[in-house]
């Protein structure tokens, strides 16, 4: 039997499952390559779309499966361009999922959780709790939809983060489920070197996903210099600590065009001196790596505050010195709650341009 998801959602199902699919419904097995086909490239959102299969078998898939786009219920729209999507998924729960474009790309900051469990004290994702993973399908179906949204064609330039909610080394196999069918040349045809995961550092998992043959680059949240700070800033440090961190990223079997990237989140007095920067590039000066400074992004009921710019560019400065190339990263969507962090569910202050 063909495995497919409790929900029906054929979105998330690889090219083998729908040929498994096509087969157990009595059918050659390139039928399952005709929805894959039909699903990922041509993107039809409903069984009358599946113009190439015959309408019998159209039907016998409409009667027993869906193609579950999450559904947009709020968009809010930033004056800089970027757009927050609140997702609603079949279950009722709902996830967020950022557009950003740029003149040359597009990048989709997208969720792989419902909430977050890891309770990094600054981040806003945190205060929601953790509530469930979510499936290959609704990971496929943020990009499909926020794609359809805003008419961004397949083979547009486009870019997909890992940085919305949710830990995705916390749910692995979906997440690279995901990544496959959206890499996949012959399904999403977006390229794995535009695909990035982002982690607090769940050190088993960056081990595993080092194997994975179809991989993302990674992305890791250091957010601190030393044991004690990121700690107290990131409880997950107390099971991974830096030493444990560090030696996996050191182990980890980077391409020839590959960089692990830090980031690092920006909190006044907390994490910005130059001590911290120095002791920064002293951890990650045998890796190659390169640094991305995210001056804090506020929000309410948390109390740090971003550094003023010229003590994030006095911190670059530092790491620039040492060699490890650092660029500053403002947050797009500030001022509708999409930016890094901001993600929460909120249904934004007042003032929001909303749209949909
Ligand atoms: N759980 C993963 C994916 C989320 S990515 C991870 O932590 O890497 C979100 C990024 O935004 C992380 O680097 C996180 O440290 C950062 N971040 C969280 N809250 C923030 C805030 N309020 N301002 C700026 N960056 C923040």
């Amino acid at each position: 039997m063909a495995r497919v998801p409790q929900d029906g959602n054929l979105l998330g199902l690889d090219q083998e499952e729908l040929e498994a699919l096509a087969v157990s419904c009595g059918q050659p097995r390139y039928r399952g390559r005709q929805i894959y086909h039909g699903l990922y490239v041509r993107r039809v959102r409903d069984f009358a779309g599946f113009t190439d299969l015959h309408r019998e078998f159209r039907d016998e898939l409409a009667s027993r499966h869906g193609i579950l786009y999450p559904q947009a219920e709020r968009e809010f729209a930033s004056r800089d361009g970027a757009v927050r999507y609140l997702f609603r998924l079949e279950d009722g729960n709902r996830v967020e999922t950022v557009y950003m474009p740029e003149e040359a790309r597009t990048t989709l900051c997208l969720s792989s959780q419902v909430g977050c469990a890891l309770d990094c004290r600054f981040c806003f994702t945190a205060l929601l709790g953790t509530k469930r993973n979510l499936t290959a399908g609704e990971i496929v179906g943020q990009v499909l939809a926020a794609c359809a949204g805003h008419n961004v064609a397949r083979g547009a330039r486009l870019n997909l983060v890992f940085m919305g909610m949710g830990e995705p080394l916390l749910n692995l196999p979906p997440v690279l489920k995901a990544v496959g069918i959206l890499a996949d040349p012959k399904g999403g045809g977006i390229p794995p070197r535009r695909i990035t995961v982002s982690t607090v550092g769940i050190v088993p998992r960056i081990e595993e996903l080092g194997q994975a043959p179809m991989r993302p680059k990674l992305a890791i949240s250091l957010n601190a210099s030393h044991d004690e700070q990121r700690s107290a800033l990131m409880p997950i440090n107390r099971k991974y600590p830096l030493a444990d961190l560090l030696r996996v990223c050191r182990a980890y079997p980077l391409r020839p065009w590959e960089r692990l990237t830090f980031e690092y989140v920006m909190l006044d007095g907390v994490n910005d001196s130059d001590a911290d920067a120095q002791r920064v590039a002293s951890l990650l000066r045998d890796l190659r790596a390169k640094i991305n400074l995210i001056p804090y992004n506020r929000g309410p009921q948390l109390p740090y505050r971003a550094p003023r710019l010229e003590r994030v560019m006095a911190f670059q400065e530092v790491l620039t010195q040492s060699g490890i190339p650092t660029f500053i990263r403002i947050s797009r969507g500030q001022d509708i709650r999409a930016a890094c962090g901001q993600l929460s569910l909120d249904i934004g202050p007042s003032g929001d341009r909303e749209i949909g």
